[in-house]
């Protein structure tokens, strides 16, 4: 009973207990060596593999690694643009809804 806990032990780290497991090499992991990657977990092991890029795919997948954080980038100058738009917007409705109220009759 006791033997199967200890089974599940961090691979890298034989002193550790594991904490999940990789669902790319069905392998035990502790909370350091596993990652979230993509919304999914991944062992550094794994990632590394992903990173180093897989035979199966070609070329798409690095193209969408240039193209990924180009768009990121994008989207976050236009989500803090839209931001600063609406903040300076509103700084410029304040002052004219406190003349237009009662608050200095
Ligand atoms: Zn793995
Ligand atoms: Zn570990």
């Amino acid at each position: 009973m006791s033997e199967a806990i200890s089974k599940t032990i961090c691979l890298i780290h034989p002193n550790r207990a594991a904490a999940a497991r990789c669902p790319e090499c069905r392998r035990f992991f502790c909370g350091e060596c596993i990652t979230e990657h993509d919304g999914r977990l991944t062992c550094a092991q794994c990632l590394r593999d992903e990173e180093s890029g897989k035979s199966g795919d070609k070329g798409q997948s690095r193209l969408a690694r240039i193209i990924a954080p180009v768009l990121q980038f994008g989207v976050g100058i236009v989500l803090v643009w839209m931001l600063f738009y609406f903040i300076a917007r509103f700084l410029m409705l304040v002052p004219a809804t406190f003349h237009d109220g009662t608050v200095w009759e």
